[in-house]
């Protein structure tokens, strides 16, 4: 039943062009209550909500000639519930509301649940449900809230996307977190395509062998865990020392750098996505939580500047490394876009950053040494991946423990 109201008030929606939850509410709600009167009023409700994000995001594929569809297809569904459709009881019981009165259900909690409910969580009053038919039960999707003190910053945080590592600047030290987001990419990508063809030709195209076999790769687990980590790390290391962390404003220029040299389009969208916009917002999200502010700044040629002399640094060929052309001291492409990121942010360039007095603003902070190349601090994944905050560990601990 929900469904199918979903599906009725989506399309209606996209016909008439509709954008808003309260025009859509006033037009089919009384329609769609008296239809359904057998369900509990606040499922048209949501119902509506459900429809109305639907709607929106098919008009806006349509905007963009993404879609050839007329209107948008209602295959997956989660039951949307406000406070009036469930209720918990205690913590390990659940009242929903339903056509046939309200019916309890045992909850079998995630573990995450407990560290949310025990760590100064609290429950919010919206949830989704989906019914699982093949594993004969309902999957609850609950929403925990908290209110955090946000701080003002005392100093930045600078985060720089690569495709194959995040490069942050913490105090004045560079750390690279090696991600190798782009082998992976391809490696997945090239996976799929042959398990695919493996497939479709012993099988024929739509079998639950093949994607039971695509499901093998555990793709999108295993990215996540990446972002996530490393999101922490970031996290919880701005908030240790009251910083807001910087990030570039995406925009369509980005991405151009990372897919260099990639021809096929679906290729490079996957790329573009899985790099920059997943960890961009897996240290959005993580930011969010723990209640440290973002400012983004302009990425534009951020890696070809000298940070110190403010003179163009020379790449040759593919390298890394390039050499200003004024001071003629060596640079890393990732440590040179790290500190731009900062001064762009100190120095409010086209961004909404405050400027901090008293933080140094010049390129005396910069610590470097004429002879040497300025190298980031790498850490392989190896290492991060354990990590849950950046160890107070020294840099040279970290160095040797990596030769060996
Ligand atoms: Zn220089």
């Amino acid at each position: 039943m929900y469904r199918s109201i979903v599906e009725q008030l989506a399309i209606y929606a996209v016909r008439n062009e509709i954008r808003s939850f309260i025009r859509l509410k006033a037009l089919k709600y009384r329609e769609m209550r008296s239809r359904y009167l057998q369900l509990p009023s606040h499922y048209v409700y949501t119902a509506c909500q459900d429809a109305m994000t639907r709607a929106k995001s098919f008009l806006r594929l349509k905007k963009r000639k993404s879609t050839n569809r007329e209107y948008p297809e209602v295959r997956k569904i989660s039951i949307w519930l406000d406070d009036h459709l469930w209720r918990t009881r205690g913590y390990m019981e659940v009242s929903v509301a339903t056509h046939k009165g309200r019916i309890s259900v045992e909850l079998e909690p995630h573990k995450q649940y407990w560290r949310y409910i025990n760590g100064g969580w609290s429950l919010g009053s919206e949830a989704k449900i989906k019914l699982d038919y093949e594993e004969k039960r309902i999957v609850f999707y609950l929403v925990f809230h908290r209110d955090v003190e946000p701080y003002e910053p005392e100093s930045y945080l600078p985060v720089d996307v690569n495709e194959n590592n995040v490069t942050v600047l913490m105090g004045r030290d560079a750390y690279l977190f090696e991600t190798r987001i782009k082998e992976d990419t391809l490696g997945y990508y090239y996976r799929r395509k042959s398990i695919q063809r493996r497939y479709d030709q012993a099988y024929g195209v739509n079998a639950k062998a093949k994607l039971k076999a695509l499901r093998g790769l555990r793709e999108k687990k295993k990215k996540q865990d990446v972002r996530q980590k490393i999101a922490n790390i970031i996290a919880r290391e701005a908030r240790r020392h009251k910083s807001a962390i910087i990030l570039e404003k995406l925009g369509k220029k980005v991405n151009e750098r990372m897919i260099r040299g990639i021809k096929d389009k679906q290729l490079r969208h996957r790329i573009f996505q899985a790099a920059f916009r997943g960890m961009q917002s897996a240290i959005e999200e993580k930011a969010r939580e723990l209640g440290v502010p973002i400012v983004y700044v302009n990425p534009k040629n951020t890696s070809k500047m000298c940070p110190v002399h403010r003179k163009p640094i020379k790449y040759s060929d593919n390298s890394r490394i390039g050499r200003c052309s004024l001071g003629g001291e060596l640079w890393h492409r990732d440590v040179v876009a790290v500190w731009n990121l900062l001064f762009r942010a100190l120095e409010g360039n086209g961004s909404n950053a405050p400027s901090f007095r008293g933080q140094p603003l010049d390129g005396g902070c910069v610590p470097f040494t004429p002879t040497a190349t300025y190298e980031p601090i790498r850490i392989s994944k190896s290492l991060w991946a354990r990590w849950k905050s950046l160890p107070p560990i020294r840099i040279d601990t970290i160095l040797n423990r990596m030769k060996r």
